[in-house]
C-alpha cells in the first residue's frame, strides 16, 4: 500500500486548499466557512514519478470545548495512521491555543511531522513566520497553498520524509 501523508489543522488554515494544491486538481472541498469538510477524505497522489496518499481532515464542531479536543483526536488518528503528517497553520495570524493542543498531541506521538506555514502569499509574510519555530515543531515551512508558492518545494521535502 502507499505512504499515507495526512494533513491536520485548525479550520480554516487551508487544509484542503493545500491537498488541491498537492494532487494539482481541485478536488478536496474548500470552504470560507469553517467546519464543513467531511472527517477524513483519502486522494491519490503523486510527485515526480512517485505515488502517495494524502488525507485531509476536517468535521470540526462548532462548540469551543469540543473543537480543540476534535482537533487533537484527528492530530491523534493522523499520527498514528500517516508515515507524514502535515500540521497545518496560518501563518498571518499567532498560534491559537487550538494550534497548541494539537502539538502537544502530536509531540507526544513521536510521529513525523512537517510544520506547515500557510498563507505566505508574499515575502512579507515570510517575513514573519520565525516566531512559529516556538511551536517546537522544528523550522516552519512556508507555503501559499492558494497561489503554489512554496508548493514544489514542500512536495520534495514531503518525499523525503517518505
Ligand atoms: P480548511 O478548513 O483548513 O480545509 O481550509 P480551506 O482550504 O477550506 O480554506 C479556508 C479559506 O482559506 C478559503 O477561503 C481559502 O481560499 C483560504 N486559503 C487557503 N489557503 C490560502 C493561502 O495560501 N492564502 C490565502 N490568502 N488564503 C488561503
Ligand atoms: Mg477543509
Amino acid at each position: 500500500s502507499l505512504p499515507i501523508v495526512a494533513v491536520v489543522g485548525r479550520p480554516n488554515v487551508g487544509k484542503s486548499t493545500l491537498v488541491n494544491r498537492i494532487l494539482g486538481r481541485r478536488q478536496a472541498v474548500v470552504e470560507d466557512v469553517a467546519g464543513v469538510t467531511r472527517d477524513r477524505v483519502a486522494y491519490d497522489a503523486e510527485w515526480t514519478g512517485r505515488h502517495f496518499t494524502v488525507v485531509d481532515t476536517g468535521g470540526w464542531l462548532p462548540d469551543a470545548k469540543e473543537r480543540a479536543r476534535a482537533i487533537a483526536t484527528q492530530a491523534e488518528i493522523a499520527a498514528q495512521t500517516a508515515d507524514v503528517v502535515l500540521f497545518v497553520v496560518d501563518a498571518t495570524i499567532p498560534p491559537t491555543s487550538d494550534d497548541e493542543a494539537a502539538v502537544r498531541m502530536l509531540r507526544r506521538s513521536g510521529s513525523p511531522v512537517i510544520l506547515v506555514a500557510n498563507k505566505v502569499d508574499n515575502a512579507r509574510i515570510e517575513g514573519e513566520i520565525a516566531s512559529l519555530w516556538g511551536l517546537g515543531l522544528g523550522e516552519p515551512f512556508p507555503v501559499s497553498a492558494l497561489h503554489g508558492r512554496g508548493a514544489g518545494d514542500l512536495l520534495d521535502k514531503i518525499l523525503e520524509a517518505l
